[in-house]
């Protein structure tokens, strides 16, 4: 499961930056499902909560890994890091635990720094964060990436070679491979992508076809290696914002939801709105074998 900040299906005919920026992205359409390159489907979902003004990443996060309608329960979207009362919902209810409670391995992969604000301060801890530990696993480091265990957000390396750590330059292409491998051997894989959010409130459509561009590659990569016989990959996002570079902010607009894999249709027809889409996941995890 990649979870992708940030990204909103533009209304049909505009020019956009995510549907220029790669073929993963073109297809898609604000209010119908679209087939995708290398056979999945992207269907339009609802990020909005039904609560009023401009959907927002903590509220987002909250419903996508716990199914609770986090806006609803705050009674308004909400920036940034969750506030106590979605810390306390993430501590005890998302993906990450509920899978691990039924005895499967379910892992947050991304990798940080030892002195990234998120491990040492719960106030600014992401979603992802709190759910992973609440779950009992300990978050991933530089070490990890080395090992083959992790990657860093920035999932080139880029920036923490910028920041003179010792880690190779991967092109898109062999970082999504090595996402791939990562997930093989585990039942559930979170993975967390912010960029796009970042280069979207820029509200610069040339820097925004580039990430976009940069993220299918990493998309190309992670299917090629992966078995899509037996895995299925599920992307989404907590809301609109690149595709409209005519503003800094967040948009009302539906995000996509893509899927590929054995349960791609049965997750498709389920993803109406954000905070169904963990449901659709354990549904989808509890039709595999896997589980006695
Ligand atoms: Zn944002």
């Amino acid at each position: 499961m990649l979870l992708v900040d940030g990204i909103g299906i533009a209304p049909r005919g505009a020019r956009d930056p995510l549907r220029e920026g790669s073929p993963f992205f073109a297809p898609l359409h604000p209010h119908e499902p679209s087939p995708l390159p290398g056979g999945g489907w992207a269907v339009p979902t609802r990020a909005d909560l039904d609560v009023q003004g401009l959907p927002q990443s903590a509220t987002g996060h909250t419903a996508l890994l716990t199914g609770v309608n986090a806006a609803k329960v705050l009674g308004r979207h909400f920036p940034g890091f969750p506030p106590p009362t979605l810390r306390s919902i993430l501590a005890t209810t998302n993906l990450l635990r509920t899978l691990n409670q039924w005895g499967l391995r379910a892992r947050y992969i991304n990798a940080y720094r030892p002195l990234h604000p998120t491990v040492r301060r719960r106030r600014l801890m992401s979603a992802t964060t709190l759910a992973a530990r609440s779950s009992g696993q300990r978050l991933r480091g530089l070490e990890d990436i080395r090992e083959g265990r992790a990657l860093h957000h920035d999932f080139t390396n880029t920036l923490l070679i910028l920041q003179g750590e010792d880690l190779p330059l991967w092109r898109p292409e062999e970082a999504g491979r090595r996402l791939a491998c990562i997930a093989a051997p585990l039942d559930f894989t979170l993975f967390e992508y912010f960029l796009t959010d970042l280069v979207g409130h820029k509200a610069d459509p040339l820097r925004a076809r580039q990430e976009v561009h940069k993220l299918g590659r990493f998309l190309y990569g992670l299917l090629e290696e992966t078995d899509l016989r037996e895995t299925t990959v599920i992307l989404c996002s907590d809301h609109g914002n690149l595709e409209d570079p005519s503003v800094r902010t967040h948009t009302q607009n539906p995000v996509p939801t893509m899927v590929w894999g054995p349960q791609a249709d049965a997750i498709a027809r389920m993803v109406d709105s954000i905070e169904r889409i963990p449901q659709a996941v354990l549904k989808a995890l509890s039709r595999q074998d896997r589980l006695q």
